[in-house]
């Protein structure tokens, strides 16, 4: 008898980043990052762990979708998901009654972000593969299958991605033993959050300098002065010389290719700003302008997520000060990308593995943006986002784009410890490779941090309410 899912569990995870002001930027300025997180278990004792990243309240309201997506696969047979994921995404989308209260956008879709996570979590963990190998040793035929194309084939069909893919085949094994062997590249957000004060920020990108680090985040939108004199700073310490490691001081910034058209600076730093759509059309253009000294690759999340014409509009005024424009944290769907890359409104495409819901739909995104020629760098500035987007890029390079030249993986320093396999960094400032055959997507926490950490009863938060009586 093949195993069937019979039980899940939610739990409502908060952990208390507010009191640090980790994660601060100018539109989320008292986050407590949670995880609206999933385990879904057969009766043969296979389990897949998933999660979807909130910023504290509402967390429990996602928690509460997540079970109504959840119970769609009770007393399924998860041997028939796996072999066609793509059929799988659109079953667990269907709930001809929960897709009234998207559809494919918001809380209901966040939710299936975590549900179809956690299937892939499952599929991995029953093949003894991280994700993203499981991915890549897929034929193109599988990983054809594994993906969403509803509502995409206007800009890309699945014989078009079959032939990408088949196109892109005999580089993979090559690919892979290079990646393992360098790591992936990645950019730092943790030095620039907003409410760090200047010597907190000095302080941490000279770290992350020391540590390899060539591209670096820093938040704006809140006060533009403030913006300016701490770009300023950042920049002093990143194109000082002197606080390079010794592999990078040989860099020549006009001839590299990692660094076409990022606006480097004299020692090859990279800066990158986000705004956290704080922005009107209009004030994005203006102030951005007035930030052109410190050279910014691209303005992040400008404007409203939806407004597809409207990042198109920034980018078109922008390009000639060599500032380019990023966005997809907030991007509901495939639909939006699929727009954004019509539109020619965005240079980097930052897509979230579970505000997408899950990899199938991931999948069709990194195929589009391929096909449109713009580099993927996923956005992970949340709990568990790091974790999950490694195995994405990785996908993304060995077998979709072919290539990381340009692409930087976003890497914020906390909350790693509360996962049984934490992303790390190599003395590069790379990712280091996920390559446990029992860590599924790496997203499994720690029982001891669920224990702390659930809200509002887990110790932490018991803990809280006991002192405010
Ligand atoms: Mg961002």
């Amino acid at each position: 008898m093949p195993g069937k899912i019979v039980r899940y569990e939610t739990h409502d995870l908060r952990f208390p980043t507010s009191l640090t002001g980790d994660g601060t930027d100018a539109m989320n300025t008292d986050c407590d990052y949670s995880s609206a997180y999933v385990s879904i278990y057969t009766d043969d004792g296979q389990v897949g762990h998933g999660m979807t990243f909130t910023i504290g309240r509402g967390n429990d309201i996602v928690c509460r979708a997540i079970e109504e997506l959840s119970t769609r696969l009770l007393n399924k047979d998860p041997e028939e998901f796996f072999a066609n994921m793509g059929k799988a995404w659109d079953y667990m989308c269907a709930d001809p009654q929960l897709r009234w209260i998207g559809p494919e956008k918001g809380v209901i879709h966040i939710a299936a972000g975590a549900v179809n996570n956690a299937l892939w979590d499952m599929f991995a963990r029953a093949r003894g593969k991280p994700v993203w190998k499981l991915v890549v040793d897929m034929s193109p035929e599988e990983l054809v299958s594994a993906t969403a194309f509803r509502y995409i084939t206007d800009v890309l069909t699945p014989e078009q991605a079959l032939a990408m893919l088949k196109e892109k085949e005999a580089g993979k094994k090559e690919r892979e033993a290079n990646v393992r062997e360098l790591g992936y590249p990645a950019y730092i957000t943790s030095a620039g959050w907003l409410a760090y004060p200047d010597d907190k920020v000095a302080r941490l990108t000279k770290e992350a300098v020391g540590n390899g680090f060539t591209h670096f985040k820093m938040k704006v939108g809140a006060d533009r002065a403030m913006d300016l004199r701490r770009g300023l700073l950042i920049r002093s310490i990143i194109d000082d010389p002197a606080n390079l490691p010794p592999h990078l001081k040989d860099r020549n910034p006009e001839t590299d290719p990692s660094l076409r058209g990022k606006n480097a600076g004299p020692t090859g730093a990279v800066l990158m700003v986000d705004a956290n759509q704080v922005w009107d059309v209009p004030q994005a253009i203006e102030w951005m302008k007035e930030l052109a000294p410190i050279k910014p690759w691209f303005i992040e999340e400008p404007t409203a997520p939806d407004d597809i014409l409207g990042h198109a509009a920034i980018r078109k005024a922008l390009r000639p000060h060599g500032i380019g424009v990023a966005t997809g944290e907030h991007a509901h769907n495939r639909m939006v990308f699929k727009q954004l890359l019509q539109a020619e409104a965005i240079d980097v495409c930052q897509i979230d593995a579970c505000r997408l819901a899950g990899v199938s739909e991931v999948l069709s995104v990194l195929l589009m943006a391929a096909k449109f020629g713009i580099p993927v760098c996923p956005h992970a500035g949340g709990v568990g986002l790091c974790e999950y987007v490694i195995h994405l890029s990785l996908i993304d390079y060995i077998c979709i784009s072919g290539t990381m030249e340009r692409n930087v993986l976003e890497f914020a320093t906390h909350l790693h410890e509360h996962f049984v396999y934490p992303c790390t960094m190599n003395s590069r400032g790379r990712y280091s490779i996920p390559v446990n055959p029992a860590e599924g997507y790496s997203i499994e926490m720690h029982k001891q941090s669920i224990a702390e950490y659930e809200f509002p009863n887990g110790s932490y938060w018991a803990g809280v309410a006991k002192e405010k009586k």
